[in-house]
């Protein structure tokens, strides 16, 4: 699933490719339910004529604001794509929106799981103020960090991963933030001291900014991939220290690194390094 580095490269590629100023001629929706809000017939109709003013990311979710014509929001969950392509191109299959502009190019929503989701909405807030703090911002401090942590009582695998404590971290991020800073991840975030509170605000940033610095992860060939706009692959994979590296040396004591399963997600860590 891709998270705020490979959304963030998305964000980055579409601005790239002169995403902005574009004027949506029109839109068809193939696969209903990939529009969230509101209805389809709505949704196409309110979209017709408006003009990307401008493209960002929050949390997970990139952002679009169409200037007097609302916003469009596309959260990419699991296997969600887009593909900016010629007109002309026949639609692929899993290609549930296509956004149609003035200029004969399409925006193709890919989507094979079909979890992914696009909103037309007059004010972001209505989805977006929901989301925890951004983690590369200048607010996101060690002690802002440390502060959060002792108001909960959770481990810190589901606790990270809740977008409503901080936005845009998932499993890989998670787990590699996890290792860097020596904490296991059942550890209570209530148990833990300021230097490891400093010491993980140190790790997620870290993490995040490799991923950003490489385009982001994809890790195999299946169709839940991250790729960016038209197919670009993210070259962080051989940057992951524990993350699919079952079985593999821990780049830092040797031990093989072990998988196992906290609040359901598979996690990957080094028993010698993160002790509970
Ligand atoms: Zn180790």
């Amino acid at each position: 699933m891709p998270e705020l580095p490979e959304v963030q490269t998305v964000v980055d590629d579409l601005k790239k490719a002169g995403l902005v100023g574009r004027v949506v001629h029109s839109v068809g929706v193939h696969w209903p339910r990939s529009v969230a809000t509101p209805a389809v017939q709505r949704f196409r109709k309110g979209l017709r004529g408006a003009k990307i003013g401008g493209i960002s990311r929050r949390g997970k979710f990139i952002v679009m604001d169409l200037a007097a014509n609302g916003w469009l929001l596309i959260h990419l969950r699991m296997s969600g794509h887009l593909h900016l392509v010629p007109r002309r191109w026949p639609r692929a299959t899993h290609e549930h929106v296509v956004i149609r502009f003035d200029d004969a190019t399409d925006l193709r929503f890919h989507d094979p799981r079909k979890f992914g989701r696009l909103f037309w909405v007059a004010d972001p807030g209505e989805i977006l103020s929901k989301l925890g703090p951004e983690p590369l911002s200048r607010a996101f401090t060690g002690r802002r960090l440390a502060g959060m942590l002792a108001h909960h009582r959770r481990q810190l695998k589901p606790l990270l991963l809740d977008q409503r404590f901080i936005a845009g971290l998932g499993n890989i991020y998670v787990d590699e933030a996890l290792w860097a800073s020596r904490l296991h991840p059942e550890t209570r975030s209530h148990e833990i001291d300021g230097d490891a509170a400093r010491r993980l605000h140190r790790a997620i940033r870290r993490v995040l900014r490799s991923g950003l610095g490489n385009g982001g992860t994809s890790l195999s060939r299946g169709e839940t991939t991250f790729t960016s706009v038209n197919g670009r692959a993210g070259r962080n994979r051989d940057a992951l220290a524990v993350f699919r590296r079952t079985g593999q040396p821990c780049l830092r004591c040797r031990t093989p690194i072990e998988r196992i399963i906290v609040g359901q997600r598979s996690t990957h860590i080094c028993r010698h390094c993160q002790k509970e």
